[in-house]
């Protein structure tokens, strides 16, 4: 367990598809989520920011996610199976590039399924904010970042300058 080096935007690995998890890989994956959880925390620290993180983030290229709010939600083999019709818009960031901001739009409400750490099939609904959070580290399982989503060119912007956005 350790503190890993987050890619960042301009590493081409974010952009690869990652591979689903197998059972016979569990243990394998519970040390990822101890640097995950790790590279988190620090982040946090530093950032004053990150509720999530996506395993290719640190370079572990497996569809897995680490959510820690309220209390720690490891997502293996995450599927969102129900996505509103009704989307919303809002300014996304991104760990792997902290100091830009993305206008994107998301699903107002997704359902996910997933399996848990004991290998159990698990499902979550999520709204608002926390449905926007899980579309964004799907994504990053899938190799699209916030970036790719910018509703139009003029939806970028540094975080220095977050008192002009609406
Ligand atoms: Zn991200």
């Amino acid at each position: 367990m350790s503190v890993k080096e987050i890619l960042l935007l301009g590493n081409p690995k974010l952009y690869e598809v990652c591979k689903p998890v197998n059972k016979e890989e569990i243990e394998e994956v519970k040390s990822i989520i101890e640097d995950l959880h790790d590279t988190l925390m620090d982040f946090r620290k530093k950032y004053n920011a990150g509720r999530a993180i996506a395993a290719p983030q640190i370079g572990y290229m497996k569809r897995v996610i680490y959510m820690n709010i309220d209390k720690p939600i490891v997502f293996i083999n995450p599927v969102l199976d129900i996505l509103s019709a009704e989307m919303f818009e809002l300014w996304d960031d991104c760990m792997s590039f902290p100091d830009i901001l993305v206008k994107v739009k998301r699903h107002k409400r997704c359902h996910i399924s997933y399996k848990d750490l004991d290998w159990h099939n698990q499902s979550l609904q999520f709204e608002n904010e926390l449905s926007e959070l899980i579309q964004h580290e799907v994504d990053h399982l899938n190799g699209i970042l916030a970036i790719s989503r910018a509703i139009d060119g003029k939806s970028f912007a540094l975080r220095s300058q977050k008192e002009f956005l609406k």
